[in-house]
């Protein structure tokens, strides 16, 4: 008897625990601003900055157009 009582208050903390998820509020996606971005270096003056706002050249992160062409003329 004991053993039934034990294996119905498994069942239901089992219930409440699959039922209680999707109601629990979602997370906000992973990608935001509070993931910090990639950094990247300037191949010409050595300043980080993120990647979205360097300029890719030939394998090679640049703070500036100008230092891209610096660098490499
Ligand atoms: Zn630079």
């Amino acid at each position: 008897m004991f053993k039934f009582l034990l294996l119905v208050a498994v069942a239901v903390w089992i219930y409440y625990m699959f039922r209680r998820n999707p109601a629990a509020p979602q997370e906000p996606p992973v990608r935001g601003r509070d993931v910090p971005e990639d950094m990247v270096r300037c191949a010409e003056c050595g300043v980080h900055l993120p990647r979205s706002e360097s300029i890719m050249s030939q394998g090679q992160f640049y703070c500036s157009d100008e230092h891209r062409r610096k660098h490499q003329g």
